[in-house]
């Protein structure tokens, strides 16, 4: 993927796999995710190709401590001096105190492990520059996925950004929590989640997957000259329900094998 500008001060500068955004803040860049290690070349010269600089990101944020989100962050921090944060339950899996980076499942390994600088509770604000980004807890996906929302400008106008921490139904199937002796109740944590989150208004919903919000079209639309393909106030409220359907999904695909193998 090319890096381009989303909206305002917000870019992208992740990849197909995995999404990383940098907002510029006036002083300093916050990079939201640091994706797989594997891309972290692609990521510095995507940066670089915006005209920053990774020697500028001040703060990495990650929406939680999957090997996809977190994948670069000691690196960069190497390269950076940058802050990091993340959710406090997620703390275990950064530090490789628990093997709960999902690098396993992916047929991957991983050993970049780091000791995040701050862990955030639900309600948290992080603040740099010109933004102030407000903290939800949202777990299921993991036990500490951070849900975020900030205003970004562009020509004047002010625009709620909203992202959704993680919300892939893999890491809440019964077989994975049972592997990993993770709550079942994360279930019911993720929907009353995306119960709390239906009540945020955003304008410009960003995904830590490109497939959450059709990054790629947005991004041609871009290209093709409409600056504000990702305004879409529409478009968050549908994610969430999408995601709902999908658990709906999953559990009942749950139960109707277990009613199989009890046969
Ligand atoms: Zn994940």
């Amino acid at each position: 993927m090319s890096p381009f500008r989303v909206i305002g001060n917000l870019y992208f500068v992740g990849t197909r796999p995995a999404s990383s955004h940098i907002i510029d803040t006036g002083d300093g860049l916050i990079m939201l995710d640091s994706g797989y290690p594997e891309d972290l070349k692609h990521i510095i010269n995507s940066i670089q190709v915006i005209g920053f600089s990774c020697q500028d990101i001040k703060i990495i944020l990650h929406s939680h401590g999957h090997i996809d989100h977190i994948g670069n962050t000691r690196s960069i921090v190497q390269l950076s001096g940058a802050k990091t944060i993340i959710g406090r339950l997620d703390a275990d899996y950064v530090t490789g105190k628990r093997d709960l980076s999902f690098a396993k499942e992916l047929g991957m390994e991983f050993s970049q492990f780091f000791t995040p600088d701050v862990l955030l509770e639900d309600g948290a604000t992080v603040s740099l520059g010109n933004t102030v980004i407000r903290c939800i807890h949202t777990p299921g996906h993991t036990e500490g996925t951070m849900s975020y929302f900030f205003d970004v400008m562009d020509n004047g106008r002010d625009l709620r950004v909203g992202t959704h921490g993680g919300v892939g139904t893999n890491s809440m199937e019964k077989s994975f929590l049972q592997r990993y002796a993770l709550p079942l109740s994360l279930r019911d944590d993720f929907r009353a989640g995306l119960d709390r989150l239906k009540r945020e208004h955003v304008d410009v919903f960003i995904g830590n997957h490109q497939d959450q919000c059709n990054t790629v079209d947005k991004y041609k639309q871009i290209m093709a000259g409409n600056k504000d393909a990702f305004i879409d106030s529409t478009a968050w409220p549908e994610f969430l329900l999408q995601c709902e359907n999908r658990l709906d999904r999953m559990l009942a695909e749950e139960n109707e094998w277990e009613r199989e193998t009890d046969r």
